[in-house]
């Protein structure tokens, strides 16, 4: 064993943070704390042998300098190589050919737009996904013809969260998961208790019907960063690296039917029928909120999770433009959430 090189493999990226760093298993979707001395190391020693390092650290870190290779291999975060020059770093340039990749369309019993022309825009966008949010109730018919209209759309996913109503049974609902399988998350707000139905008939495992008490009846509800959303995938990752993960190729409408890059924003760009989202995307003042990345967001830049995180640019710390999110109980310096 001592004679052979130890090597990341090219998809385990390690991660910096003030206090503490991980290793992102960007394959298996995974990642795991580790010191920051063991981040120092595997900069310093992109390729070891065990004899290598005893001779740098000394004999006395024998022990941890075993306990760290140990925790490595246990993970498989690398292997041991005789030849490791096919071994290349892997390419984290982010692209995306669509115009735009993801919206959200709120709804309220106020707006007063229709919703297949936004549709139709965003599929001549080849958008992927959307997130349509209706803070009071909505008819059963209706959503099922919005459902329907995009049936044979660019949309891959939709998430929807949608006021609960007598007119929709559980049944019902699990229904639509079946019926429209471009369905990937249901939220069901304003419910008498908090339940959760995994559907043993939906050909996807992980859909689930997610009823909460919690009232969503305006955007406000957005922006809460959290361990649980976060995201350690290839494509998550190269585009924190360069993009805002929520803001990048997303284009919104707000209760009132107004485009703006999300609807917790105060900024709008005119308003749907009177603008269109394709003449939107030519401003630069809507499209430079995109690039604003995590390594330039204050507190965000010294986080371990920063790659993996979601951001949110609407509500952040004094409401300034680079600040961290306002709802971020994690703090980096002392490796502790709130
Ligand atoms: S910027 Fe914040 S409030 Fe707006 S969509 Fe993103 S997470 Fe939500
Ligand atoms: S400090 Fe920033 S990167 Fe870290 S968890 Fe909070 S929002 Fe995410």
């Amino acid at each position: 064993m001592e004679q052979k090189y130890f090597k990341l493999f090219a998809n385990c990226i390690p991660v910096k943070g003030a206090s503490r760093s991980i290793i992102c298993d960007l394959q298996r979707r995974d990642y795991q704390l580790i010191p920051n001395s063991l981040f120092d190391l595997l900069m310093s020693f992109p390729l070891f042998t065990i004899t290598e390092l005893i001779d740098a650290y000394g004999e006395n870190e024998r022990e941890t300098l075993i306990e760290y290779v140990s925790f490595l291999e246990e993970h498989e975060f690398g292997g041991w190589l005789n030849d490791h020059s096919a071994f290349q770093p892997l390419d984290l340039t982010w692209f995306k050919p669509s115009e735009i990749t993801n919206s959200i369309i709120d709804w309220n019993k106020d707006s007063d737009f229709e919703f297949e022309p936004i549709f139709n825009e965003l599929n001549d966008l080849n958008c992927q996904y959307l997130q349509l949010r209706f803070f009071d109730h909505f008819k059963k018919v209706r959503l099922e013809e919005l459902l329907t209209s995009l049936d044979r759309s660019s949309i891959l996913s939709i998430e929807i969260f949608f006021h609960d109503s007598l007119e929709f049974t559980t049944n019902d609902f699990q229904r639509l998961l079946r019926r429209f399988p471009r369905i990937t998350r249901l939220i069901v707000h304003s419910a008498k208790e908090n339940r959760y139905f995994n559907d043993p008939e939906h050909f996807l495992d992980l859909i689930a019907l997610n009823y909460t008490t919690q009232k969503i009846t305006d955007e406000a509800h957005c922006g809460e960063v959290h361990s649980g959303y976060f995201s350690c995938n290839i494509d998550h990752f190269t585009e924190a690296k360069q993009f805002n993960t929520c803001l990048n190729k997303k284009i919104s409408i707000d209760k009132k039917g107004q485009i703006c890059n999300c609807p917790s924003m105060t900024q709008k760009f005119g308003k749907i029928g009177d603008a269109t989202l394709n003449a939107t995307l030519i401003n630069e003042e809507f499209t430079t909120k995109w690039s604003t990345n995590k390594d330039q967001i204050e507190t965000c830049k010294d986080c371990e999770f920063r790659y993996i995180c979601s951001d949110c640019r609407a509500y952040t710390e004094g409401n300034l433009p680079l600040s961290k999110p306002a709802k971020c109980n994690y703090d980096p310096y002392k490796g502790e959430w709130n």
